[in-house]
């Protein structure tokens, strides 16, 4: 005993070394948890990776290595303090090790928006029909956050890139033009890709019915779950190529979607001028508007009074005015690009700077993304006109026409 350590030796020095190792290890508080949590992020899971072989913790005792004894504290070498220590650690080792033994400040660390919007995107999908009832991989990508089906193996980095880069313009667009509107808090937009093209399809095709749904749409911004949705045969290494103006239009739209209240969907003319708007910057809108629905009325061939550029709900509407106008059967769609120009140069009008209309407008943008709506007439009150006909003039001699 002339060093302290307990006579009769190798196995009590054994069994206290593992005890106290066992210790340290549910004991000690877990300064690695954020890391490990952020890396599962990153690396497309929430939960925290788990190591192989737990790791040495930093601060306590490094392993001893073979041969040498641990050291030991002289006091715990005393039989009766060890055999007490050792009742201790058997009975503390039997509990649940997590529970009783976690500090308080070892709690999960305040999430990013990003990382905050693909746990509510997630949550929102779990009763999708289509999307539910399986498991997500998240990334962050430039910032911007993905779910992509946990059975995804590999995505085209630069499909990715720019789709994350078109998600980033229609936000840094939308925020420049609607400057002044009342703040709405919104989390990021969610890029989410469909498993499969057939699940692509089954939530875009209904959304555009009776117009067909072209192999090369591969976005589409949902109401319902609040996402980007994205086809996946774009993201597959050697898959055709994504058309960026199309991801801003669709991205636009679900900028839009997170930051409404209510089920109601927003006007369309609204949503379509915005999101057109917004994908056509940097072109003259303004002038390919003026020269559509000039040529459009010159023929006599615009189907779309105010009252329905003002009304008209969903694209099967504005389809279903377009199709009654159509001078060929065979192409009973001809027209609707006539609505989409009519939508666009309205919301280009009503957000110009000249004029006063503009901060009138953001007051009824805010008011309407909070859910009030009212008719043609109504929201041209609202917009500080007449009735749907005035408004629709105003915008008429605003456009040259
Ligand atoms: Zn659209």
């Amino acid at each position: 005993m002339a060093d302290g350590r307990i006579p009769d030796g190798d196995a009590t020095d054994e069994a206290l070394r593992r005890a106290l190792r066992r210790a340290a290890e549910e004991a000690r508080p877990r300064p690695e948890f954020r890391e490990r949590l952020r890396e599962g992020f990153l690396e497309g899971s929430l939960v925290p990776a788990v190591p192989d072989a737990a790791p040495a913790p930093e601060a306590a005792p490094a392993p001893a290595p073979a041969g040498r004894v641990l050291p030991i504290p002289r006091w715990l070498a005393y039989p009766a303090a060890a055999a007490a220590l050792l009742v201790g650690l058997s009975v503390a080792s039997s509990l649940r090790p997590e529970a009783p033994f976690d500090p308080p400040v070892a709690s999960p660390p305040a999430l990013s928006p990003a990382e905050e919007a693909m746990v509510a995107a997630e949550r929102r999908l779990v009763a999708d029909p289509v999307l539910g009832g399986r498991t997500w991989q998240r990334r962050l990508v430039g910032e911007r956050p993905w779910l992509f089906p946990a059975e995804a193996a590999s995505a085209d980095a630069a499909e990715v890139e720019v789709i994350s880069r078109a998600m980033a313009d229609a936000d840094a667009t939308l925020r420049r033009l609607l400057e002044g509107a009342p703040e709405r808090a919104a989390l990021p937009v969610v890029a989410v890709v469909a498993p499969t093209r057939s699940a692509f399809e089954a939530h875009a095709a209904p959304l555009i019915e009776p117009l067909p749904l072209s192999e090369y749409t591969i976005a589409f911004g949902l109401r319902g779950p609040r996402v980007l949705l994205i086809a996946p045969e774009t993201l597959a290494p050697g898959g055709p190529p994504c058309e960026e103006m199309d991801i801003v239009h669709e991205a636009a739209h679900a900028w839009l979607h997170a930051r409404m209240d209510g089920a109601a969907p927003l006007p369309l003319w609204l949503e379509e001028g915005l999101a057109d708007g917004v994908s056509m910057r940097g072109m003259d809108a303004r002038e390919w508007c003026r020269k559509l629905i000039g040529a459009l009325r010159g023929a006599g061939l615009d189907p779309f009074s105010a009252k329905q550029v003002l009304e008209t709900e969903g694209i099967a509407g504005a389809a279903e005015v377009a199709r009654q106008a159509a001078p060929c059967d065979e192409r009973p769609y001809s027209l609707l690009p006539a609505f989409h120009a009519h939508a666009q140069s309205l919301v280009m009008f009503l957000l110009d700077e000249e004029g006063g209309r503009r901060e009138r407008f953001l007051g009824w943008f805010g008011r309407t993304l909070a859910g009030e709506r009212a008719d043609a007439d109504g929201t041209a009150r609202a917009l500080g006109f007449e009735n749907a006909d005035a408004l629709i003039e105003a915008r008429d001699a605003w456009l040259g026409l």
